[in-house]
């Protein structure tokens, strides 16, 4: 049997099963196989009744004592067995499942494992697993036994039985293919002894080395294929060499603030890798509101000063206008062209532009998805930027970056990801991270409230507005649909218009036409609009720096790093600023969310505390990461196997950069697979 094998070779995968194996994801062997427990019950002790614990799983081998009853208890059935060892008996009860009467012979002995409670003056054993005594061979009882995630219609028992089916058929002849040098150097279990114990583990000690193993295995050959798609690029690709431009100093000096050290240093990495023949793969990592839109114009500059045309995307329209109204007048004083291409230009508008970037006319466009559609093309297009780039996955960005001819590519994030994260995530790219923000902003103050305090909280935004400032209000969104949407926003705003008398009200909802949105936008940028009444629209990138207040409607149902992303659209400018978060949910998970708001600014921190309130699982399950998922490394538990594996493979890489050699070849095909199936589909 070979692990690539269809998972319906196993003995016991019928139709039925396979369907539903298959909603699990699972249709190979090695699926299967990798289909590992969420946790164990340990049934390795076996009792006597008389010395059994009570309101825990117990594991007892006994005779059938009488003939098994099926009894009715209102709608349903109950079966009921009788069983006895030498030192006493009870019963063993199950609901619903009345064709277990005809399993049992009487004076037959078997295991059973199950929680024993005492109720109604009886001993009674729930719903046991049972199985003859096979000796040495049980697998349900009178061992650890493993369980299961969401087994989809599939009962423990079932997938139990069908992994261990498994187990046999391949015992010990899956082939090892971590090399022997990284084995001994790491000390890591043989592979069939792994596979067999994180499922069946023969002791605690066994499970250790397993999953110390199959961990190590899994971040190892991620590592290895993140970091050769990364030396495949810079082989394969060579870039542009940009010269140095000396009216750079000239563009630098001419903005209205000086930059950061941070932002200095950062400028300063991606000059010297355009200066390179190689292609740029930067991520710019900085905080909200650190000034990475500054650091894209001044790479913009230079590609463009070196007679190459530039591009920036940003995953919304009201994004991508702000970067083009922005940084238009700018670039304009040094005679350079710039577009704006999104998806509410006119047809007339749009083949004008269109024109202009395949003659190259305009030096840097900026715009939404609409620059990755087909009818777009450059004439010599040298940089390609991408802002908020975990609202774009990987096949997006190379689709732009293939209108050109290796041209560098610099990627912006505002998430925060904890630097262990950072690591595996981006393991392909080079980053650049600005640790600073610009100077003379201040804390945001950061409050959460019960809706009780509403009033008060507007009184106190009144008193912002009276000195000038303006406001969000992130209102609440019962489902995604497009009609709720409008409604909540609608009736939010008629809601508050008396108790804001005298000034503009405004909202912003995302199935709104571009225009309509783009209108509302310069108003609120203008300040003719005073309070933002919104969806999160406005979580990525908006920059109003007169706004002072972001007040978060039902704040419970935003993770933290959206309620980061959404305060981080105040706090922008010289301004005090303040964030109020509203939620009536008492729940543990939000009050420790609010806990961590009010605490700290830092994004850095925030998505650490993330990590450990929620757990990598949903931490990767939201839109915010683009991980495959992984099988058993738990990212936050697991650093000290992460950095082994990550020495062992740069030693790997180091001594044999293509996994050419003999004990190297197993493992080539091995990352080969991965690359396949889960990495070019990472939207990092
Ligand atoms: P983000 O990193 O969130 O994209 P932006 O680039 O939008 O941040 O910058 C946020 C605000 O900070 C903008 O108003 C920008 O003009 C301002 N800014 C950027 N760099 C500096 C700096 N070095 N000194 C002062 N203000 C700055
Ligand atoms: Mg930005």
């Amino acid at each position: 049997m070979n692990l690539s094998d269809p998972v319906e070779s196993i003995k016991g995968v019928g139709e039925q099963t396979l369907k539903k194996l298959n909603k699990l994801n699972i249709y190979t062997v090695e699926d299967l196989l990798y289909h590992f427990p969420r946790e164990y019950e340990d049934r390795s002790t076996v009792r006597k009744i008389s010395e059994i614990e009570y309101n825990e799983v117990n594991t007892i081998i006994a005779k059938i004592g009488m003939l098994p009853q099926n009894i009715k208890k209102g709608r349903q059935i109950l079966t009921k067995v009788n069983l006895r060892d030498d030192s006493g008996s009870l019963f063993a009860v199950w609901f619903g499942q009345p064709y277990l009467k005809k399993q049992f012979q009487l004076n037959e002995t078997y295991l059973f494992s199950g929680k024993v409670t005492y109720k109604y003056g009886q001993i009674q054993m729930e719903s046991p697993d049972y199985e003859k005594v096979i000796e040495d061979k049980n697998i349900f009882t009178r061992r650890i036994i493993p369980l299961y995630p969401s087994t989809y219609k599939l009962s423990q028992k079932i997938i139990r039985q069908l992994i261990h089916n498994a187990l046999e058929e391949t015992q010990n002849q899956l082939i090892e293919f971590l090399p022997l040098w990284i084995r001994k150097k790491y000390q890591l279990a043989d592979y069939n002894y792994a596979i067999n114990n994180i499922h069946f583990p023969e002791s605690d000690h066994s499970y250790f080395v397993a999953r110390n193993r199959l961990v190590f295995e899994e971040l190892f050959l991620l590592q290895l294929g993140l970091m050769s798609i990364k030396k495949q690029m810079e082989q394969e690709r060579k870039g542009f060499a940009f010269k140095p431009i000396s009216e750079l100093e000239d563009f630098i000096r001419g903005l209205p603030f000086e930059l950061t050290k941070a932002q200095q240093r950062v400028v300063d990495e991606i000059k010297e890798d355009m200066s390179s023949d190689k292609v740029m793969n930067r991520l710019v990592q900085g905080d909200v509101g650190s000034g990475k839109t500054i650091i894209a114009a001044i790479a913009l500059f230079i590609a463009v000063k070196n007679n190459y045309q530039g591009v920036m995307m940003a995953p919304t329209e009201v994004l991508a206008t702000q970067h083009y109204q922005g940084l238009m007048p700018i670039l304009e004083q040094f005679n350079i062209k710039t577009g704006l291409l999104t998806g509410s230009l006119t047809k007339k508008q749009k083949e004008n532009i269109l024109k202009q970037i395949a003659e190259g006319d305009i030096d840097i466009v900026f715009g939404t998805h609409a620059l990755i559609q087909e009818n777009v093309a450059f004439k010599s297009l040298g940089l390609v930027i991408t802002d908020e780039q975990h609202r774009f996955g990987v096949r997006q960005r190379t689709i732009l970056s293939d209108k050109g001819n290796n041209p560098d590519v610099l990627i912006m994030t505002a998430t925060p990801i904890p630097r262990t994260l950072a690591l595996i995530l981006y393991g392909d790219l080079d980053i650049s991270i600005i640790d600073e923000l610009p100077p003379g902003r201040q804390k945001i103050d950061t409050y959460s409230v019960d809706s009780s305090y509403r009033h008060r909280v507007y009184q106190f935004i009144k008193k912002e507005l009276m000195s000038g400032r303006q406001a969000y209000i992130i209102c609440p969104m019962v489902e995604e649909s497009d009609e709720q949407e409008l409604q909540s926003v609608l009736s939010y705003t008629e809601k508050i218009k008396h108790e804001f008398e005298g000034y503009h009200i405004s909202y912003l909802h995302g199935k709104m036409k571009p225009k309509e949105k783009q209108k509302i936008m310069e108003g609120f940028l203008n300040g003719e609009i005073h309070i933002l009444v919104s969806t999160t629209v406005i979580e990525v990138g908006v920059n109003v720096p007169n706004a002072t207040i972001m007040l978060i409607e039902n704040a419970e149902r935003f993770g933290l790093a959206q309620l980061h992303q959404l305060r981080g659209r105040v706090g922008r400018g010289k301004f005090k600023s303040y964030c109020i978060l509203i939620t009536d949910s008492k729940s543990k998970v939000t009050m420790e969310r609010m806990k961590v708001m009010k605490k700290t600014n830092n994004g850095f921190e925030i998505s650490e505390t993330d990590l450990q309130i929620r757990g990598p699982g949903e931490f990767f399950g939201t839109r915010q990461h683009g991980l495959p998922d992984l099988k058993i490394a738990n990212l936050y538990k697991d650093i000290s196997v992460l950095k082994k594996a990550q020495e062992a493979c740069l030693e790997a890489l180091n001594m044999d950069p293509y996994l050419e050699r003999e004990e190297h070849k197993l493992l080539k095909n091995k990352v080969n697979q991965l690359i396949n199936e889960k990495i070019k589909d990472l939207s990092l």
